[in-house]
């Protein structure tokens, strides 16, 4: 038994605390260490108790938190991974379904896939930890070293752009100039979800902007401005974003009242992502002149959840050309680094954050 740090909840009633644990890291294919861990409100929501669908792994009464890494292999049994090697573990392990047998756990017909740190398996937020070759990304790019911590979140991206192109053939999307410079991409939200689907939808040519009901600070607009982003607070201008209607609506705030709100500016042929979740928000109204607006303009809704592996690829892809265009500005997103002992990071969300991450060696 090798004695590790870890942070733990009990996924059935929520809480947190860094422990030392007991743990078997004798027998292994690739051992690995994570350098940063990052948290989002998939974390804050199980530490608080309100996502009832995080479950703790079989036969255990704690859950090891932690979904976003990325980590350094300490050693390694199998052929494709040395030591010093940095990797991305994949966080969804597939079950027996169809989708799952062919490398597609994202889109897994019957819930039996696991979630490391949320759904029935031991998360990345451990001092040491072991993993099959098959659930590992490699981060050739070491410059990305910093970075590469983004990595899941952008690949849930990668995921929602497979989902709008494949809804979208189903007419001509584009202008007639073949590309999307004249459609208008709107991503409701500033978090770093809506951030990278905001640098996304502009790699694709989107007119492309960010809102949220409330102003962002002079840093965070200065950020965005350097990565050349755009922002509106729908509050202060109602009909600001897009005058000429919306063509792609994302969605990463949950908030039914404020998706229908947009929803009701969509264009025809337009499409709406929604990939936010908040079982707390209050409800929203939604009625039959609404479904005749939908349904008038050909407009699909599609929902999007995680990403397979090859969403993980193109996104370290990206991670390098964005790193490559943009230098240390991209670091920016990064906007805050916690002790694994600093347990105040899942109470809150920090003033300004983008990506809060742990850094679990210094
Ligand atoms: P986040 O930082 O909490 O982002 C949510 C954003 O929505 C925040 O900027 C929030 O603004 C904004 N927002 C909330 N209510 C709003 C409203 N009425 N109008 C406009 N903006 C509003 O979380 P994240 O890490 O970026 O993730 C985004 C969402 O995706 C979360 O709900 C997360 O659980 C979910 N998620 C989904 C998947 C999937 O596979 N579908 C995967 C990962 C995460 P304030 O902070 O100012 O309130």
């Amino acid at each position: 038994m090798t004695r590790i740090k870890a942070i733990i909840t009990d996924a059935s009633r929520g809480g947190v605390s860094t422990k030392t644990i007991d743990a078997n890291r004798e027998d292994y294919k690739v051992l690995l260490s994570p350098i940063y861990t990052g948290i989002c409100g998939t974390d804050r929501g199980i530490v608080s108790g309100s996502l009832k669908f995080a479950y703790n792994p079989h036969g255990s009464d704690y859950l090891i938190l932690g979904h976003e890494s990325v980590c350094e292999v300490r050693d390694s049994n199998v052929a494709g991974f040395k030591k010093g090697d940095l990797v991305v573990p994949l966080v969804r392990r597939p079950g027996d379904c169809v989708n799952c047998r062919i490398g597609r756990s994202d889109n897994c017909s019957d819930g039996n896939k696991h979630e490391a740190g949320i759904t029935g398996m031991h998360g990345f937020m451990q001092e040491l930890f072991t993993d099959d070759p098959e659930y590992l990304v490699k981060v050739e790019d070491r410059s990305l070293r910093e970075i590469a911590v983004l990595t899941e979140p952008l690949k849930n991206v990668m995921k929602g752009f497979e989902v709008f192109q494949k809804v979208s053939s189903r007419y001509i999307f584009s202008g007639s100039d073949s590309t999307y410079l004249e459609k208008n991409a709107l991503i409701i939200g500033t978090g770093c979800e809506a951030f990278l689907y905001t640098m996304m939808a502009n790699e694709f040519g989107f007119n492309s902007m960010m809102t949220n009901r409330h102003p962002l600070s002079q840093n965070m607009l200065a950020d965005l401005n350097d990565l050349n982003l755009s922002f509106v607070d729908y509050s202060q201008n109602p009909d600001k974003p897009f005058s000429s209607g919306i063509d792609l609506l994302i969605d990463t705030s949950g908030d039914p009242a404020t998706v229908f709100n947009f929803i009701r500016k969509v264009n025809y042929n337009g499409v709406v992502l929604l990939f936010g979740t908040n079982g707390r928000a209050p409800p929203g109204s939604f009625d039959g002149v609404d479904i005749d607006y939908l349904i008038e303009r050909n407009i699909t809704i599609a929902a999007t959840v995680d990403a397979a592996k090859i969403h993980y690829l193109q996104a370290i892809g990206y991670l390098s050309k964005w790193h490559y265009k943009y230098g240390n500005k991209l670091d920016r997103v990064i906007t805050g680094k916690f002790s694994p002992d600093d347990n105040s990071l899942f109470e809150r969300k920090q003033k300004d954050e983008l990506k809060s991450v742990i850094q679990w060696n210094d």
